[in-house]
This record gives structure tokens, sequence and C-alpha cells, in this order.
């Protein structure tokens, strides 16, 4: 790792089919730009000359088809330019969705089966590259004019919104190199933990409920229908990991199944997705370029996530506080509990703990620092099955004056006065 420390400007020439690898460092920002030819980052091409300012800790590659100059000013954690990449294979694999596409297209008045265009589901062990081979499948696919549907299943590291949610949102154009994904309507359901572990009806449930809400979309619309969707997913791969990947293929009616990275994992649901023939299960290599990242900088980057939510990725966004009564709403945990007193139920059965229900949480210290979501829900009965609006962030509970005081994105009325809590804390830096 060479670890540059005083500010420079450097220039480095690309090869054709070649990328420069880089981590900004820690706390300063990085400028880049195209000098010359193209280069792309993660599938969005770079503007030529156009200085772009990338975050602290922000890793990713600027990857050139034909050869490229670029230029750097500031500091690197590292960077360093690599030929071999797996990006001819990767491409492969978006010429031919590409293709689907335009089949489904084509068939789009019949209505049938063959209207769908590509359900491509991305798995793989931890660090393997899934988000950035999903973003990049996403940004070739705007940038030929399609609009493909992300779908992010990964409540620890997921890019949509914050952790402990699942999400979808339409991709228009390419996913911007800096700012990420642009949230202007996702489809957001709360889990409100960060393993799926915690509660593995709950996320399958509300895997469930984001599959029939796309279904339903999909329906009244033939555009998006042909663009098809692609879905990213956890790093769990192991045991009930496995199990929610079969669980999300089948939910969703995924047709391409991308294992990146992992021999074992890909030759299990090649065997066991055999008897569907209309599923294509493609292997494909890890970049040598992802970074690994150990349970600690997992941690600080979900907590990195949840301040950007609030305060925007270059701070700006200026978060809004704001004060309620405790009558004013009403917090909701799910799943916990026990379903019924041992002495309501038959001899011999166990009080079991009822995975999906709902029940008031009373407002109290315990709540202080919890991020919590705020539902659609009309009735509570309905908390499970509704998406969310947006998340708040509680910063003070006064016993004595019965006040809550929480912080919101922008300001404005919440939605609804019901609040679902998980076990997602932050603590603000
Ligand atoms: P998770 O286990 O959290 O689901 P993942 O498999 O989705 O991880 P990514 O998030 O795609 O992995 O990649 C991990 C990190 O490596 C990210 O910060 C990403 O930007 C970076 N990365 C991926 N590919 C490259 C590359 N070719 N060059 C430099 N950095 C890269």
């Amino acid at each position: 790792t060479a670890v540059t420390a005083t500010p420079t400007i450097k220039q480095v020439k690309l090869e054709r089919e070649s990328e420069l690898r880089i981590e900004v460092a820690n706390d300063m920002p990085l400028r880049l730009r195209l000098l010359n030819g193209t280069a792309e980052i993660f599938g969005t091409e770079l503007p030529p000359e156009m200085w772009l300012t990338f975050p602290p800790r922000l890793k990713f590659a600027v990857f050139t088809w034909y050869g490229a100059t670029i230029e750097m000013e500031g500091t690197t954690e590292t960077d360093y330019t690599a030929d071999e990449t797996p990006m001819v294979s990767y491409v492969n694999v978006h010429a031919v969705l590409e293709g689907r596409r335009n089949r489904a297209k084509a068939s789009s008045s019949s209505g049938s089966e063959t209207s769908q265009g590509p359900r491509v589901i991305v798995v793989g062990p931890t660090d393997s590259g899934k988000s950035t081979l999903s973003r990049m499948l996403l940004s070739w696919a705007a940038k030929q004019g399609w609009k493909p549907t992300y779908v992010d299943l990964d409540i620890g590291q997921g890019s949509i919104t914050i952790p402990g949610c699942i999400a979808a949102t339409p991709i228009e154009l390419p996913i911007d190199p800096v700012e990420g994904i642009s949230l202007e309507m996702p489809l957001v359901y709360f889990y409100g933990h960060t393993t799926p572990s915690q509660n593995v009806d709950l996320y399958k449930a509300l895997v469930k409920e984001l599959a029939q809400i796309l279904e339903r979309q999909f329906t009244g619309n033939a555009e998006s229908r042909a663009a098809g969707m692609v879905i990213n997913t956890m790093g769990w791969i192991e045991g009930v990991g496995y199990e929610l990947i079969l669980h999300a293929i089948d939910t969703f009616n995924a047709n391409v199944v991308l294992v990146l990275g992992q021999e074992k994992l890909f030759s299990m649901l090649r065997d066991v997705l055999r008897n569907k023939p209309n599923v294509d299960v493609v292997k494909l290599q890890k970049s040598g370029g992802v970074v690994s990242r150990t349970s600690k900088v997992r941690q600080k980057a979900r907590s990195y996530r949840i301040r950007e939510y609030f305060y925007g990725i270059a701070n700006d966004l200026s978060p809004h506080s704001n004060i309620a009564n405790f009558s004013d709403l009403f917090v909701y945990r799910i799943g916990g509990g026990p379903q019924a007193p041992r002495s309501a139920l038959p001899i011999g059965a166990d009080p079991v703990a009822n995975p999906l229900r709902v029940t008031a949480v009373n407002i109290d210290r315990d709540l202080l620092h919890v991020v919590l979501a705020v539902s659609y829900a009309q009735e509570p009965d309905q908390i499970v099955s509704s998406n969310i609006a947006g998340l708040i962030y509680i910063t003070d509970i006064d016993l004595q004056r019965r006040k809550i005081t929480y912080l919101t994105p922008t300001a404005g009325d919440l939605p609804s006065k019901y609040l679902i809590m998980g076990t997602l804390t932050w603590l603000e830096t």
C-alpha cells in the first residue's frame, strides 16, 4: 500500500482495457478528471476534462476500453493501475441482457411471459463485488436508454438507502460516480436490523412485499417490464443465507443468476436450479480490485451511511430538528415477545414468538439514539406490509415534559404517526 503524503497533481496514462484503482484518503477528498480518451467509473462514462471531487474513503476504479489519460489532484490511500480485470466478461453479460431486453420490448404487445426482460440476481460472498457489478449492469443499460429497476436486498451494506432496509428504485440515468443512486422515489421496506438472522421470517415477508409491489408496477408498465431488474443480495451465503438466496430467486422470479467469485455456491445453485430451464446460472470472476472490509470497517460504513442520509454525502443537507409530545407518536416493534401466555395454550405447546407480531413500544430513554422508520401504514396491523416514507433519528427524550426530539432530513410534518423500531442505532460523530 503506497501512501502519498502531500497533495500533488499526477497524470496516469491507462492502456486499453485497464483500470486505475483508487482508495481516497481518510480525511481529504480527491479531485480527478479525464484528460483525454474515454473512461468510465463502474459503468458511468466520465465527462471530458471536468474535475470531479470524490469524498474521503471512497474506493473506486477508472476503467478504459480504448485508453485514456487521467489527472488526479490530492492524496490517496492507494492508487495503482491494473490491466487484468474481469470487465470483458461483465460487458458480455450486459450484451446478453441487452438482447433479452430488445426481445422483450419487441413482444411487449403480446403481454405474455416473453415481454418480461431479464431479472438478474447477483450473488456471492462478502466483498466479491456484487454491488459494483449490479451498478455497472444498471448504468450500461441506462446508457442505452433502458430504465431497469434496481432492487437492493442487502441490509448490511446496501446502496439505495440506509442499513436495515431493503429497497427498489428505477435507474433512469447512468449512476453518478460521486453521488451514487439518485433517490427520487425509492420503494423502501424497513427491516430494522443489520443481520437477517435477527428475524428471518420478517426479512422474507418484506422481500415478498417488495416483489409483489414491483410485479404490480411491471404489469402496467411495459417499458420497465422489458428493462427488467438487477437484484443485489447480501454476502451471507451459508446456511440461512443460502436459503435466503433461494427465497429471493424464487420470490422475484429471477431468470439470470450471476454468481461472483465462488465455485461452491455456483455449483450448488446450478444443481438446485437444474429443474428450472428458464433460469440461467452464470459464474463470473471476482475483480482483483474489490476491497475487502473487516467487520469493523463495515460497521463504520453503516454509520457513515446513516450520517449521509441526514447530512448528505458532502454535508450538503441540513437536517431538521423537531419536537413532539410522547402522545403524538406511536412506536412499534415487529417480532419478539411470546404470542400468547403459556396458560392460554394447549398443554405441552410452547409459547412461540410470532416473528411478524407488531407490538407497541413505550417511549422511554431506550429510544435515545435509535433510528426509526416512518411507516405508510394507516393502521398498526398494516405495518409489516407497508413501505416506509423515511427515517428519523431520536436525539433527546425528556421524560419530565414528555417530549421527544428527533432529526429528519428535511423540514415538514411526518407523513404518518406510526414509527417502527428495530435494533438500528446511530451515534452522531
Ligand atoms: P458486500 O459484501 O458488502 O455485499 P460486495 O460484494 O457488494 O460487498 P462491493 O461493494 O461491490 O462488494 O465492493 C467492495 C468495495 O470495493 C467497494 O468499496 C467498491 O467500490 C470497491 N471496488 C469494487 N471493485 C473495485 C475495483 N475494480 N477497483 C477498486 N475498487 C473496487
